[in-house]
């Protein structure tokens, strides 16, 4: 039995979808009209079946008898036996649909609509049509042109909430892709002089350019309103551009998307009730070291802004705050804010700034990044002479921020000093899955999705059967990706005498238990970040997969944290309920 129904006589036999062993189920390519679409067949095998095509003809090849244009062939491959290769995202482009319109005039008939990359997609083009090349030479992309390029493409990331775009100019064309709740995705393609052209219009209009400005160093700068290429609701983007090899390049636009100053209240952002009194008491006080850590796009200048504009208005207006970053990213209505740029001798620029910050009377100071030892060591200088500091570092959980600091030169016993460090957050943003496309751990689990032993894994520590679990569907009209949305999970950590101590004394271990070890017996009751992430896989809202890659392994947990498993199921219970 030919797994294909009702298909082309074209594929060779043997090979391919057709080769498939009787009885094994998949589904056929069969005609459907204009808008039929094989998207149960796997990428592979969609690969595998163009490439096999033997007696069909490319219709838009180099000789084939539909005239197109080098754009229209990065998105689609016509055949005389009706069968359309398209890229990704692809199908409903006016260019594709006129394509399409000029197939039906030479007679052909477009029925077989298999979606695949635009890699493969010229690679189609190579294997079929051989004397095909994709580059041209004499591609002059006007600026104007290139302007009006970059603006869409930003655009069409802003209308998806994109917090990332991802452009990589390679040999034959120029990939782009955006980043939407934490998922890379392709949204099109261009060739690669015009990919290189709207990276170059993007620094000639940005600022903050770095002195080194040719397409094979690395550069850095930042797009603002000014630049007249932002849509309304982007606030900034932020460019990094890599040089690859062939004077080609890579560049990552980071999307920074207006967030109100009126906007002060954080118990939205996905904190569970403890996180939220932890930073509540951290912003009461008007001494001390605040520091937040996470990767990029982990929600930290969210969070930031809210509590320092929060913390604005609880004291009445009658605090003065004192901002050093770079660029300005905070909108603090109430700050004097400073932006800090590289100076020539590659040094950051914080020190002359913190300096001239603590001449300025502040309350409170926010120091963007603590990244040099300088700006640590006036950083805590500013706490011990009675300032409170917010600030961000890098660092991968809330008690790792001590170890950044250590590293940042900071003395043990300024560490072990409970008026200096007073509060640690780290946080990530995970995307909340589609509730009305979600699949359940079982489905899953029979889709070959997850391992049984990890299903095997949250059955134990949920305490809950495997068709009360779930996991991220495939997508559907009201989600991305199967994701609907993104929360933080956390950790928190108010310091007492005793964890800090136990610190400086280097007993990590006896640290970590007094931190987890509930209030009732004498700990601090914290819980790890996982644990916060894993109620939310419990309560349906988080896929265990991105948990395990964003966060850490079940396993992991399991290993270290078991005396918090009963916890997890009545915190997991607590947050259904809340969500009924
Ligand atoms: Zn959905």
């Amino acid at each position: 039995m030919a797994v294909i129904k009702d298909a082309p006589g074209s594929a060779k036999k043997g090979s391919g979808v057709m080769g498939k062993k009787p009885g094994q189920s998949g589904v056929g390519l069969k005609p459907g009209g204009e808008d039929s679409f094989f998207v149960g067949m796997s990428e592979d095998d969609r690969k595998e079946y163009l490439m096999n095509m033997t007696d069909a003809a490319l219709l838009t090849g180099e000789v084939g008898e539909i005239d197109v244009t080098d754009n229209d062939r990065r998105r689609i491959a016509v055949f005389s036996n009706g069968v359309c290769a398209i890229a990704t995202n692809s199908r409903w482009s006016p260019d594709v649909k006129a394509v399409l319109v000029k197939a039906k005039r030479v007679n052909v008939e477009p029925r077989y609509f298999l979606e695949v990359d635009t890699a493969f997609m010229v690679d189609l083009y190579e294997h079929f049509d051989k004397s095909y090349g994709m580059d041209d030479p004499d591609n002059d992309v006007p600026e104007v042109e290139r302007q009006r390029k970059l603006k869409d493409l930003i655009s069409l990331a802003a209308s998806r909430k994109a917090s990332d775009i991802h452009m990589r100019v390679l040999r034959r064309y120029t990939e782009v892709k955006i980043r939407v709740f934490g998922r890379v995705q392709e949204v099109g393609s261009m060739p690669p002089d015009e990919g290189m052209a709207v990276m170059q219009a993007a620094f000639s209009v940005a600022s903050d350019v770095g002195e080194n400005s040719s397409v094979m160093s690395f550069q850095q700068g930042a797009l603002n309103m000014k630049s007249g290429v932002l849509p309304p609701g982007v606030d900034m983007l932020r460019l990094q551009y890599s040089p690859t090899s062939e004077n080609r390049g890579a560049l990552v636009a980071r999307l920074k998307f207006s967030t109100p100053a009126n906007e002060v209240e954080i118990d939205t952002l996905g904190y569970n009730d403890d996180q939220i009194r932890d930073i509540i008491s951290f912003r009461r006080r008007t001494n001390g070291l605040y520091i937040l850590a996470g990767k990029v796009s982990s929600g930290k200048t969210t969070t930031l802004q809210r509590t320092l504009n929060k913390m604005y208005l609880e004291k009445n207006k009658e605090i003065s705050m004192f901002t050093i970053e770079e660029p300005v990213e905070l909108e603090l209505p109430g700050a004097i804010q400073c932006p800090v740029k590289k100076k020539p001798d590659g040094t950051d620029g914080f020190v002359e700034a913190m300096k001239s910050a603590l001449r300025s009377d502040p309350n409170i100071i926010v120091v963007g990044e603590i990244r040099s030892k300088e700006t640590a060591y006036l950083a805590i200088q500013a706490v011990m002479t009675g300032h409170a500091l917010w600030s961000t570092v890098h660092a991968g959980y809330a008690l790792g921020i001590l170890d950044r600091l250590t590293d940042l030169g900071v003395e043990s016993w300024k560490l072990e000093d409970p008026g200096i460090v007073r509060g640690l957050i780290y946080q990530r943003l995970c995307g909340v899955i589609c509730k009305k496309c979600r699949t359940t751990m079982n489905q899953a689990l029979e889709r070959g999705r997850v391992s049984s032993e990890l299903v095997e894994q949250m059955v134990h520590i949920f305490g809950k059967d495997a068709d009360h679990l779930y996991a991220r569907g495939k997508g559907c009209s009201e989600c991305k990706l199967g994701l609907a949305s993104r929360t933080v999970v956390a950790e928190t950590v108010p310091t007492d005498p005793e964890l800090l101590s136990l610190y400086s004394k280097g007993k990590r271990r006896e640290m970590f238990q007094y931190w987890v070890k509930p209030v009732e017996e004498g700990g601090l009751g914290g819980r790890p970040v996982m644990h916060h992430a894993l109620t939310k896989v419990g309560a349906g809202l988080l896929d265990i997969d991105e948990v395990e890659e964003e966060v850490d392994l079940v396993s992991e947990y399991i290993k270290n944290f078991s005396n918090l498993i009963p916890r997890l199921q009545q915190d997991v219970a607590e947050l259904e309920a809340t969500m009924a």
